[in-house]
């Protein structure tokens, strides 16, 4: 005979091997980038396989980010690190990747993806420049998603390497660079549209990040407000900029919202310029994406041609 014990032992076994055997619920892949659009790109492709952090602020310049504890957490939990490479980050990534810990998002590990491989680079130096000099580009230019159809490739590159890491949610990585794609091709062509005006227009930048730009929608970068990138204007060289503004009929000079806008404001108001405040990134924390985030910065750049 089995006893009464015996029967409910053997039904909690049965119990507990068939709990064991189900399928688990997918956990997301936890993915971290540096920079807000990567974030924005990362969560279209991911949807909710994924959950996306942001390390810089769409309202912080990339180039320097304070090295925050909070940071260095986020990245102890990373499955996947995006950056821009190029050494856009070198100020402050390399300490918070000693400080997470995490082999799993280290340079060389699968889940490290330097997105500037996926894209056709503009200004790669031809000879070594020393990033002590002040350049902060010294392998090429780093701000390669201001073109759109360069944010396209880094999408399919993001999306391939998604795969490779969940290889159970591929098709949905697939389906969603499908859409993405199909999207973005329809928005380049509006915003193409939309600035038809600015393609040979003089335009002068704060800082370089605006050569992708330039390359996609054909205008012409005449000067920048800071001498080299990453070090602040001296009045000589701002001198220097208004009078090329004026000798070359400058029409527009464009920054990014986190630089200041007093000598900039200044230089527009003397050359004739119209000066206008570009958004860095798409604003992943609020919902916003990466195509509404160009949508205000196509918006913006029309209305200071119109203007
Ligand atoms: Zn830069």
């Amino acid at each position: 005979m089995i006893s009464a014990q015996s029967l409910l032992r053997l039904a909690l076994l049965t119990l507990l091997s068939v709990l064991l055997r189900l399928p688990t619920a997918q956990a997301a892949v936890r993915v971290v980038t540096t920079l807000p659009d990567l974030a924005a790109l990362a969560k279209e492709l991911g949807g909710g396989a994924v959950t996306v952090t942001s390390l810089a602020l769409p309202t912080q310049d990339a180039h320097w980010v304070d090295a925050r504890p909070n940071l260095a957490l986020e990245l102890s939990k990373a499955d996947m690190l995006l950056v821009a490479g190029l050494d856009l980050e070198v100020g402050w990534l390399p300490n918070l990747l000693t400080g997470a810990r995490n082999p799993d998002v280290q340079i060389g590990a699968k889940g490290y993806v330097d997105c500037s491989q996926y894209v056709q680079l503009l200004q790669v130096p031809t000879v070594a420049v020393n990033r002590s000099m002040g350049d902060v580009h010294p392998g090429g230019n780093p701000h390669y998603l201001y073109d759109p159809r360069r944010a396209k490739s880094v999408a399919a590159g993001i999306a391939s390497r998604l795969v490779q890491l969940d290889p159970a949610q591929s098709a949905v990585y697939q389906a969603n660079l499908t859409r993405l794609h199909k999207e973005l091709d329809a928005a380049i062509l509006r915003w193409e549209g939309q600035l038809v005006g600015l393609k040979g227009v003089p335009v002068v930048g704060y800082h370089n990040s605006w050569p992708y730009l330039a390359d996609w929608l054909g205008f012409t970068i005449i000067e920048h407000i800071e001498p080299r990138p990453g070090i602040p204007p001296t009045p000589t060289h701002v001198s220097h900029v208004l009078q090329t503004m004026k000798a070359q009929g400058a029409r527009l000079l464009i920054q990014e919202s986190w630089f200041p806008t007093t000598t900039t404001q200044l230089v527009a108001d003397k050359s004739g310029a119209k000066l206008v405040i570009l958004p860095g990134g798409a604003d992943v924390a609020a919902g916003e994406t990466y195509l509404q985030n160009m949508d205000q910065l196509i918006s913006a750049l029309a209305a200071g041609l119109g203007g």
